[in-house]
């Protein structure tokens, strides 16, 4: 048996029990200003539609938000009927998990584990000394987050911290993710994909800030909703498979998927 498959075996029988057999559609979800997003009704039917649908709908969130605030969240959200889904892609692109567990699968994880060595400690004291750069108090994995100053930050300081092998990621104009050099939403999406063997064509993601390009840079079809970040909108022109939402969060959402052709499963729902 070639080494390959053997690894992609062991990764299915991390999940295999969560995840539908042939789903229908593939959904990545980024989760603040996304799947959070919305009126309350819409969230709460969105949420009702994705838990009926579980067996034909393999649910990825995709978040910048760290494992710990993960499980926090679907705590809080329960009220408005939110499940858990099938995977979780947290930390930006750093950490992937089994959504039911929220364990790490360490397959996809080991290699961006390695790649991280050694670097936290040579660039924390570098950030330090950056104007306009503070950590961040939530914790998180395989990467450093920071909150940033944009009227004291200069950007060329930054580049000097790309060169010890990370990239420096600015969202919302608030937030700072340093993550191991070419590691995102986008690459940990195609990788987790192709462990998993998935038909790209039934694949539809959705989000709303800039750490959200990465994924809607890997040619799969998007959904940017309606309240996007102007700065991501702003990248619409050269991202030929995204679909601008007119509707916020989760109706955006629904809008998207109705654009490219999931409506049947949307029927009577909305
Ligand atoms: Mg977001």
């Amino acid at each position: 048996m070639r080494p390959e498959r053997s690894r992609r075996q062991q990764l299915l029988a991390q999940v295999a029990a969560e995840l539908p057999a042939s789903p229908d559609l593939v959904l990545v979800t980024d989760l603040d200003g996304t799947l959070l997003a919305g009126e309350d009704p819409w969230r709460r039917r969105f949420y009702g539609w994705l838990r009926l649908h579980r067996q034909r709908v393999l649910h990825l969130f995709c978040t910048g938000r760290d494992l710990a605030s993960v499980a926090r969240l679907l705590e809080e959200e329960q009220e408005l009927g939110l499940g858990s889904p099938h995977l979780v892609i947290s930390d930006v692109g750093c950490t992937v998990a089994c959504g039911e567990t929220l364990l790490p699968l360490p397959l996809v994880v080991d290699p961006i584990e390695a790649r991280w060595q050694g670097l936290p400690e040579r660039l924390m004291p570098l950030l330090a000394r950056i104007p306009g750069v503070s950590p961040q108090p939530e914790s998180a994995q395989r990467r450093l987050a920071y909150r940033i100053d944009p009227e004291a930050l200069d950007h060329a300081q930054l580049l000097a911290i790309e060169a010890h092998g990370v990239d420096c990621l600015v969202s919302g104009n608030r937030y700072l993710d340093v993550l191991p050099a070419g590691v995102n939403k986008g690459s940990t999406l195609l990788a987790l994909l192709s462990w998993l063997d998935l038909d790209h064509g039934t694949v539809v993601t959705a989000g709303d800030s800039l750490n959200d390009l990465a994924m809607f840079e890997t040619g799969l079809k998007g959904v940017m909703v309606g309240n996007a970040e102007p700065a991501l909108i702003e990248a619409l022109p050269s991202l030929p498979t995204i679909y601008l939402s007119c509707a916020h969060g989760c109706e955006g959402i629904v809008e998207g998927l109705s654009h490219f052709g999931f409506g049947y499963l949307l029927e009577g729902a909305f």
